[in-house]
């Protein structure tokens, strides 16, 4: 069996190759030049074209390619370009600033950035910074120096036989430590976990899905692309989502996948009802807890039950709701097959049944570690290839795996991961702050949303839509918290370490 991820993929596409593989209907009223939708064989020829160009550009096998760009089909062209020629992807969240894409490009070392035209200027200087690094561009519609030269070249690069263990894509995840990390995919791991989706929500090539979720997240890049790519489903692509847009095309549709934040949006819209989505065969949810109340609202309104599956970047899907059978609120379901999860004790021992431990994963779908980053890939692993999720979990005597927690100081706001440790150091580091606690709190749409606690130094004075606007002159938008509150001092426990589990109590209903 053919293991290159971009085999498997072109040999799941149906053997009509016209048929239409992707629609951008954010581009049908653009007008001529501006095409909205594409087939199969436009989908392989566009890749050979790209993967091409990449090469005359001097990439070799194994060559980082940096992707930040909008949301667009040509995107998505590149990401299988990548596959198709062994090169490896490397998305960028379209939210990072400059310093944090230039800690990334310094890392992990690209040969090529692709970026937004709109930022090319701020991309060279990176690229002066560490030599060696090409830019080009590609906006929202296709257009930009990459579009125009990957017009010129021809698209004839025969697939590269990528093996198993083949390096497929590099995702940046922030870690306790504030410094991201790039884990490491590989084709195996990908093919691996994007089969076994497949199967286990029963995609054929009939399935539409409905595509609103970014590309450079492994959920939008990775779960929804390759579970329908592998299944030869058409899908309808959404620039980002809306839902009123995505109520529109919801009747073309059969599935659908979203962060919470997506279906408390839908249930908040009056345009959202029974028969919009009566036809439709599958609801997923996941990269954050879906809050039971959703789950329920959700069911009350449509008559569906949201199908919750729990992953993470390193990982990717490790559990998930029966497609077949109950799909419990609250839970995160079962191990897909070819993955095994335990859950474990302080002292390294399994749980009991309902006793609650930390999560390790292990199987295919498991990465090979952190890029460059040895060490952080030994300390994540446990002996026998087990990998230390961070996250707390218990199983119950029906088998659903329950999440109640993260180990990791993590926040999940709108879908988005924040490590409050990256923002407290940029906090910490103002002149006039002596230190700082962010923690998570709950937000109506945003799920959860940062706090920053924060300690002036003696006779400082600094407020808080000035220290707000300072963090967001330096990182994205998401990771901003929500608010800052200005205090005398941190409560600490008797080893000295705050007591963040006080403030999130104290700041509760601060978002709500
Ligand atoms: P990421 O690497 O960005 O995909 O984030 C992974 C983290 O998201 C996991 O370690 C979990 O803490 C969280 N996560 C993903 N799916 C779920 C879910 N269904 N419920 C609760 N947390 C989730």
């Amino acid at each position: 069996m053919a293991t290159s991820l971009y085999t498997l993929i072109a040999h799941s596409f149906p053997d009509d190759r016209r048929l239409v593989a992707i629609e951008a209907p954010d581009r049908a009223n653009l007008g001529k030049g501006f095409r909205s939708s594409w087939s199969f064989a436009d989908l392989e020829s566009n890749a050979a074209r790209y993967a091409s160009l990449i090469a005359d550009l001097g990439l070799k096998r194994g060559d980082r390619v940096a992707v930040q760009v909008e949301k667009s089909p040509e995107a998505l062209f590149l990401y299988l370009a990548c596959l198709r020629g062994g090169f490896v992807f490397l998305p960028m969240n379209t939210a990072y600033r400059t310093d944090e894409v230039d800690y990334l490009v310094g890392n992990a070392e690209p040969s090529l950035m692709v970026c937004d035209p709109a930022r090319e200027e701020e991309m060279l200087v990176i690229a002066r910074k560490y030599g060696g690094m090409q830019v080009l561009t590609l906006d929202g519609l296709g257009r930009g120096s990459f579009g125009e030269a990957a017009g010129r070249v021809r698209d004839a690069h025969p697939p590269v036989d990528c093996a198993s263990a083949d390096l497929a894509a590099i995702l940046y995840t922030s870690g306790t430590t504030g410094k991201p990390k790039g884990a490491m995919l590989s084709h195996g791991n990908l093919a691996a976990n994007g089969l076994a989706l497949r199967d286990a929500w029963a995609f054929t090539e009939h399935d539409v899905l409905l595509h609103a979720l970014p590309i450079f997240h492994a959920h939008g890049l990775f779960v929804a692309c390759h579970t329908a790519l592998l299944s030869g489903a058409r899908m309808i692509w959404l620039a980002r989502f809306d839902s009123d847009q995505v109520i529109r095309h919801l009747p073309e549709a059969s599935v659908f996948m979203g962060v919470p934040t997506f279906y408390t949006r839908l249930l908040d819209n009056p345009a959202f009802t029974r028969d919009v989505v009566a036809h439709m065969r599958l609801f997923t949810s996941g990269s954050a807890p879906l809050l039971a109340e959703t789950f329920d609202e959700f069911k009350a309104r449509t008559g569906l039950a949201i199908l919750e599956r729990y992953g993470m970047t390193e990982t990717g899907m490790n559990t998930s709701n029966p497609y077949e059978g109950e799909r419990r609120a609250g839970t995160v379901g079962f191990p897909l097959p070819g993955v095994e999860v335990r859950v474990m004790t302080d002292e390294g021992a399994e749980c009991a049944t309902g006793e609650i431990g930390d999560l390790q994963v292990r199987g295919q779908n498991v990465f090979s570690g952190y890029w460059r980053m040895p060490e952080k890939t030994t300390e994540e692993f446990a002996e026998g290839g087990w990998f230390r999720t961070g996250d707390v979990a218990m199983i119950d005597a029906d088998g659903y795996v329950h999440l109640v927690g993260r180990a990791k100081d993590l926040i999940i706001s709108g879908g988005f991961n924040v490590y409050p440790k990256e923002i407290e150091g940029l906090i910490d580091d103002m002149p006039e702050v002596l230190e700082s606690a962010i923690v998570g709190v709950p937000h109506r749409d945003f799920g959860e949303a940062g706090i920053a606690v924060v300690v002036l130094n003696k006779g400082a004075s600094l407020d808080e839509d000035t220290l707000l606007g300072r963090l967001k002159e330096t990182v994205a938008n998401y990771k901003v918290p929500k608010h800052a509150a200005f205090v005398e001092s941190l409560p600490r426990n008797t080893m000295g370490k705050v007591q963040k589990n006080l403030l999130r109590e104290t700041y509760r209903d601060a978002c709500r």
